[in-house]
């Protein structure tokens, strides 16, 4: 069990691209095992949270790993390859902010991704609304793009305590 340090903001790590992955070998299995230890720890420690990006916890590498009530799911080297005109806006936090706070964004409401599982095998999936939202937030993590970069207002920032009153 490898519970690692999630990097927080202004960390400059969260802000660089990060690498593919070539290999589908031990290194992406031990990442992978950190990023379900580190996400179940900080589920159990917030009580909020589906998904982290490798490079929040250091790896430069373009993994994430999905896990609402035990069903998992591995992203690896992801690609939006559609995504909808339609946008919708919604409040988004993020580990990195240690969910103290949520940004209001706007994100496209449907988007088809293709990546490949943990075993190397090419899929595509479509998510819709809150997961559209979750996994272009993600994706974002891998170009080292965080939700307060689309900031544009002071009236979409808000903390986590005011948003639990809002939600
Ligand atoms: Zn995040």
């Amino acid at each position: 069990m490898a519970v690692k340090e999630v990097l927080l903001l202004v960390n400059p790590f969260l802000r660089e691209e990060a690498e593919e992955v070539e290999e589908f070998s031990e290194k992406l299995e031990k990442i992978i095992t950190d990023l379900r230890d580190t996400l179940v720890h900080l589920q159990e420690k917030h009580n909020i949270g589906r998904a982290l990006a490798a490079p929040q916890i250091g790896y430069s590498q373009r993994v994430i790993y999905y896990n609402q009530g035990g069903e998992e799911l591995v992203l690896v080297n992801p690609r939006i390859i559609e995504n909808s005109s339609e946008k919708f806006s919604i409040w988004d936090s993020c580990f990195s902010f240690n969910v103290a706070f949520f940004v209001r964004v706007s994100r496209h409401r449907k988007i088809k991704v293709k990546f490949k599982d943990e075993k190397g095998k090419d899929k595509i999936l479509e998510f819709e609304d809150d997961l559209a939202e979750l996994f272009q937030h993600e994706i974002d993590h891998l170009e080292g793009i965080l939700a307060t970069d689309y900031l544009e207002d002071q009236k979409d920032i808000i903390m986590r305590k005011e948003w639990e009153k809002i939600k």
